[in-house]
């Protein structure tokens, strides 16, 4: 069993089961969850016959740190963790005026398939457990010293394709006997799930739902984004809709710019007839070029251009700062440059 992903109620119970006292749930928890421990070593404050029992009976997850690259632009720090079955996953490490961001992996690999995506050209290869998500943070957090303040699950995978691993991880990491990460600073993105969305909708989080729009029409969206074959855009913005109606969080929209494609006047006015009426911010994202597939950046007069439409259709957005530019490969692609050097 996999301690690292059970909450403290369940974890009291396995206590209970080695007829240990009940405050020794805590102490492991905290030990886990808020002093960061490796191993169960390094637990000082628990028997050592506690210690040994815990090793036989409960796998302990561990990343390890296999690479890391500095920006020397804006200190962005990405990493790369090996996981204990000799899969990788890539985080990114962000510094910002409110605060450390970690951008974090939910999956190894992803199986949506969207054509300007680096992290899927191999498929999905599994599922990552609510300790993998969390030991993300925890490294990196012991890393560079630092607390983190934010989170995103924007890395590798499609989060709502992991639904109950990601909830599991929502809840523990905004726990306040753990991080105790605000719940209003996780963000979690999606490709756009329907039936996920709204269950999450459902939960009544605080947490803010970002959906990787990336076209404004049906037919631009398939292009771009096989999912779009199983949902209609429509019953997509329907989803966000209830998803506000539910939580009244506003929701975030995901925009790649990619040259040529989705970057035109046409798409600035179908976008804001699209998003009309509906309480939301979109994020310009220039697409980062990735050499597999031949989609390039948006010239930069042409983001602008774009931003500016979609505010005259009274639609707040942003161009997305880009960060760590100088070590940026894009998003899953150090994950496979390694596993194409070091796999069979
Ligand atoms: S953009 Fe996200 S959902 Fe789409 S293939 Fe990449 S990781 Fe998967």
């Amino acid at each position: 069993m996999d301690i690292k992903s059970l909450l403290l109620d369940e974890l009291k119970v396995e206590i209970g089961k080695l007829n240990e006292k009940p405050y020794r749930a805590k102490q492991l928890y905290e030990w886990m969850h808020v002093k960061l421990a490796r191993d169960y070593d390094e637990m000082t404050n628990l028997p050592r016959s506690l210690r040994e029992k815990l090793a036989e009976n409960y796998e302990y997850t561990s990343l390890k740190e296999v690479t890391v690259q500095t920006s020397k632009i804006d200190r962005t720090k990405k990493f790369l963790f090996a996981l204990s079955d000799g899969n990788f996953v890539e985080s990114v490490w962000m510094q910002y005026h409110h605060g450390n961001s970690v951008c974090i992996s939910s999956q190894v690999g992803c199986r949506m398939g969207c054509r300007f995506c680096a992290s899927t050209l191999d498929g999905l290869e599994r599922n990552l457990m609510p300790s993998e998500m969390l030991d993300q943070i925890y490294a990196i957090s012991r890393s560079t010293g630092e607390r983190v303040s934010n989170v995103v699950v924007m890395g590798t995978g499609e989060p709502l394709d992991n639904y109950g691993n990601l909830l599991k991880f929502i809840h523990m990491v905004t726990d306040e006997n753990g991080l105790n990460i605000s719940q209003r600073n996780i963000t979690v993105s999606t490709c756009g799930i329907v039936e996920n969305m709204k269950r999450l909708a459902d939960e009544k989080l605080q947490i803010t739902l970002a959906l990787s729009l990336h076209g404004s029409t049906q037919a631009k969206r398939r292009e771009l984004m096989p999912v779009a074959n199983k949902y209609d855009l429509n019953e997509v913005i329907d989803a966000c809709r209830y998803y506000f109606d539910r939580t009244g969080r506003r929701v975030t929209f995901e925009y790649s710019l990619v040259g040529g494609v989705n970057d035109t006047d046409e798409d600035a006015e179908n976008l804001c007839g699209l998003l009309n009426g509906l309480n939301c911010h979109v994020n310009l994202i220039p697409v980062n070029p990735i050499k597999e597939r031949d989609y390039v950046e948006s010239e930069r007069r042409d983001v602008l251009n774009f931003q500016k439409k979609l505010e005259k259709g009274h639609i707040t957005a942003t161009i997305r700062r880009e960060m760590g530019r100088d070590i940026d490969g894009a998003c899953g692609q150090l994950r496979r440059r390694h596993a194409k050097h070091t796999g069979p």
